[in-house]
């Protein structure tokens, strides 16, 4: 038998996932987010099962994209940051690339471009986020440099929300107003059909009023709430990734003795330690705490002691008769919410599937 850590990718769940947002934005078209190797599930696997079911999708970089036109993705694909530099250009023409121009500087680069292909542009706005994107003031300045330029197609407008996980802040409704304010402009100056895209997860979850013409799904495609507390519109969404392994060690500990490095767990009982082939290498989180939930054969137990880089101990006292060698541990996904494990690592699902090392197999299946 191979190592047993695996992170299984339901297909169908991402599936149920993105026919969920056309039913929240049903005007709008859907860019699906895949930066990251797909938030960490595998860009090449999670393109091809949802390549029929988005309108675009979008990366963060070349190499990003030059992996998904390598497994035969034909739909629109966008660079989030642009390119990082002049020469870049050739080389997002040659894979037929979108672009975000993001700032001043991206302008010069298009001004200077005489290559024969035309680019569609995606003029990010900074209308909060404080990230990246020009000034809300130089949009219809920018706006009318770029369309004039051999080399691109069209322009739309996007923005980015700060706090669209956040239902109390003020913060997004400031931000539709800024980015409504420039696109009325533009229309009063004859762009009539300009496109705009703003909602992240979160808002279109949240924020229906920020749906416009393309929503850019992310985390909610895998399946995984963009909010940290309990939210009456996510229930339905369906776990993409599964990271599993099986308990290959079972011991006996005495009240009094420790468990793992540092010795910081002391069995405050006689105890039962099953021992799990899944560490920090396998991109379970070092800094998640004792007590942390772990399933064992679909039951909850405690994480018990430091994460080692391989493995860790759980405590299953209370499961005791029933853990044998060789049985299943779900550390999060289908049956085991991956912001609940988050939590007590002190950060967010986004990171802990994001951050998933090429170690682990992703294993694709069908629920
Ligand atoms: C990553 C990203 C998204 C997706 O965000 P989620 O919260 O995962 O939905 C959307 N837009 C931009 C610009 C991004 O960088």
């Amino acid at each position: 038998m191979s190592r047993p850590a695996i992170a299984q990718i339901d297909v169908s769940a991402l599936k149920h996932n993105i026919s969920l947002v056309r039913h929240h934005a049903p005007h709008s078209k859907i860019v699906s987010v895949v930066k990251a190797n797909a938030y960490g599930h595998g860009a090449a696997m999670v393109a091809q099962a949802i390549a029929d079911s988005t309108d675009m999708m979008t990366v963060s970089c070349i190499e990003e994209a030059s992996v998904l036109r390598e497994v035969g993705i034909q739909c629109g694909i966008l660079l989030l940051e642009g390119v990082f530099s002049t020469e870049e250009l050739a080389l997002a023409a040659a894979l037929d690339l979108e672009l975000v121009v993001h700032e001043v500087e991206q302008i010069s680069q298009l001004a200077r471009c005489d290559l024969a292909f035309q680019f569609a542009v995606w003029l990010k706005i900074d209308t909060g986020m404080h990230r990246l994107g020009i000034q809300p003031e130089q949009t219809a300045e920018c706006f009318e440099q770029l369309a004039s330029f051999k080399c691109v197609k069209s322009v739309c407008l996007m923005s980015h929300f700060s706090c669209a996980d956040m239902p109390e802040s003020s913060q997004t409704e400031g931000q539709i107003a800024e980015l409504k304010k420039q696109s009325t402009r533009l229309k009063q100056q004859g762009h009539d059909s300009v496109q705009i895209s703003m909602a992240n997860s979160a808002a279109i979850l949240q924020w229906p009023q920020a749906h416009f013409n393309w929503v850019r799904p992310g985390i909610i495609l895998y399946g995984i709430s963009p909010f940290m507390f309990e939210h009456q519109c996510d229930g339905a969404l369906k776990p993409v990734m599964t990271l599993k392994s099986k308990v290959i060690g079972l011991r006996q500990v005495q009240q009094g003795k420790s468990v793992g490095y540092g010795a910081t767990w002391i069995a405050p009982r006689h105890s039962v330690i099953a021992t799990v082939a899944i560490g920090y290498g396998d991109g379970y989180p070092r800094n998640a705490k004792s007590g942390t939930p772990v399933l064992i054969n679909g039951k909850r137990a405690k994480l018990a002691g430091r994460v080692s880089m391989d493995l860790i101990g759980v405590d299953v006292s209370d499961l005791q008769n029933q853990v044998r060698i060789g049985d299943d541990v779900e550390l999060w996904g289908a049956n085991l919410n991956v912001n609940e494990v988050a939590k007590w690592a002190d950060t967010i699902g986004y990171e802990l599937v994001t951050r998933m090392p090429a170690r682990v197999p992703r294993i694709s299946v069908n629920s």
